[in-house]
């Protein structure tokens, strides 16, 4: 190890910068939100340098640098650019035995300040000692996506009660195991999710029970996975699937995304076949009952958004009457997936005030739509499950009359690598499709915007489009 990291208190400490630009400022601004008194030295000093300083209750002096300087410092940053006042700075330093700083040119430090990803009072503090700045960044990229901004609270709240916890749970051991299950269970869940009132009321009431309420109750999160893309997944989505004890997915979700979850969760297939759809929804209803009650984290990953023709509604109305907790959480739709990949905006201010999301499932092989208010002009129809009815939509919309040559894009396996668009027209699509072999899921975008199309995707090359109009 080249360096030793340590967390250095400087509240109230005097801290020296010598250098009045923009980088000057910035080392300032980090000594300051640590509470230091910042006194600045430089010929010329940048007004906000001058005002922080003011705010810390440093000082600033309008002058070259001087040995002196540095002597009631605790640490010491060089941040000009005239290097042999910077080599003075360290090597005064150094004789003093006071931690420096020269920004950029490590030979001259006998500190160096490492990158940070902060969630007061919890912060992590990273360095490549200088050998990799960019592996450093997208590491610190990572660590920021992976715990959310409310890990901070959580904090905060866990140190609120810790000497409460020590008064009631006298065993070191017991202690230990008792945040484990606090920062590991449903209390920082709630904290996480935003929360807190609920967080501090369980922990408060687990506290003067002595055990953790993980030991009691199981809890259900109803998850969109998205379109298909993993990339397309919500950091929420991706913290909740490694967080499961259990999973119920069905035939949306794709195999990239399912490799995603908690390896040692248990996994249910609960795909639907169309024609056993009652049946098995009251299965699915039956089985989260199940697993929460068990006192299980059950996953509910569900393709697409899960109130987006999704019934997900209907799953999380027996277990609110149940009592049993639920997050729901949200997921780009098929929608808004393929439109972004197909390079098809859905609204467009020459094209498009509105949008819909209709089903075009049938009903007694009927498809029943409000035809007329459909067949307006200027607004897009997105049509989900519609492959078997497909041909009634477009005839239905043509007979209430909207315009035969109306563009329509057919998206297949959308934001997934095998996407393929089909574009035609609402007279033209059925004969183009009578020719091709389509797979599931598909979504269909009828309107004027699918023209946009042609100058704006961006996935595959726009030369699919099909004959028939
Ligand atoms: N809750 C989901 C929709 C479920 S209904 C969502 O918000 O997206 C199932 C229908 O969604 C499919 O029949 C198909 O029309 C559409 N769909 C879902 N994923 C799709 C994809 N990757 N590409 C095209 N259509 C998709």
């Amino acid at each position: 190890m080249d360096y030793f990291p340590i967390f250095i208190d400087i509240r109230a400490a005097r801290c020296v910068v010598i250098g009045g630009g923009e980088i000057a400022l910035r080392k300032a601004e980090a000594l300051a939100r640590a509470g230091a008194a910042v006194d600045v030295i430089a010929p010329v000093i940048r007004s906000e340098l001058r005002e922080l300083a003011a705010t810390t209750g440093g000082a600033c002096q309008d002058r070259g640098y001087e040995p002196d300087d540095l002597r009631a410092a605790r640490l010491v940053v060089a941040a000009t650019d005239d290097g042999a006042v910077n080599r003075a700075v360290s090597e005064h330093a150094r004789t003093l035995n006071i931690p420096v700083n020269v920004v950029d040119q490590p030979d001259l430090c006998t500190y160096i300040v490492p990158s940070i990803v902060d969630r007061s009072p919890l912060v992590i503090a990273l360095s490549s000692g200088g050998a990799s700045p960019v592996l450093l960044r997208l590491l610190r990229e990572r660590l920021e996506r992976m715990f959310p901004a409310a890990y901070g609270e959580l904090a905060r709240l866990a140190g609120s009660v810790r000497e409460r916890v020590r008064e009631v749970i006298r065993d070191g051991d017991g202690r230990r195991r008792f945040w484990e299950r606090v920062l590991e269970g449903p209390v920082a869940e709630a904290a996480v999710s935003g929360r807190m009132e609920q967080a501090r009321a369980m922990l408060h009431a687990e506290i003067e029970a002595g055990t953790v309420a993980a030991d009691r109750g199981g809890e259900v999160w109803l998850v969109g996975a998205g379109p298909g893309d993993p990339d397309l997944l919500t950091l929420k989505a991706l913290r909740l699937m490694q967080r499961a004890d259990v999973v119920l997915h069905d035939n949306l979700v794709s195999p990239q995304i399912l490799d995603l979850v908690r390896r040692d969760a248990e996994r249910i297939y609960v795909g639907k076949r169309r024609s056993l759809h009652a049946v098995r929804q009251e299965g699915i209803n039956a089985l989260l009952l199940e697993h929460a009650r068990a006192g299980k984290r059950v996953l509910r990953l569900k393709g697409g958004d899960p109130f987006v023709f999704g019934r997900g509604g209907e799953e999380i109305a027996s277990l609110a009457t149940e009592g049993i907790p639920f997050q729901v959480v949200p997921g780009i739709t098929a929608a808004n997936g393929c439109a972004a990949y197909a390079g098809i905006p859905l609204t467009h201010r020459d094209y498009a005030q509105s949008v819909r999301f209709v089903t075009g499932h049938l009903k007694d092989d009927q498809v029943n739509l409000r035809w007329p208010e459909l067949a307006e002009p200027g607004q897009t129809l997105v049509v989900y499950m519609g492959l078997v009815g497909l041909e009634a939509i477009c005839k239905g919309l043509i007979e209430h009359g909207r315009d035969p040559a109306t563009p329509v894009a057919l998206i297949e396996r959308g934001t997934l690598p095998e996407q393929r668009v089909i574009t035609s027209t609402l007279a033209g699509l059925a004969e183009r499709l009578a020719a091709t072999e389509v797979h599931a899921p598909t979504l269909l975008i009828i309107g004027e915007v699918v023209r946009l199309r042609d100058t704006l995707a961006w996935r595959e090359s726009a030369v699919d489009s099909g004959g028939g109009a």
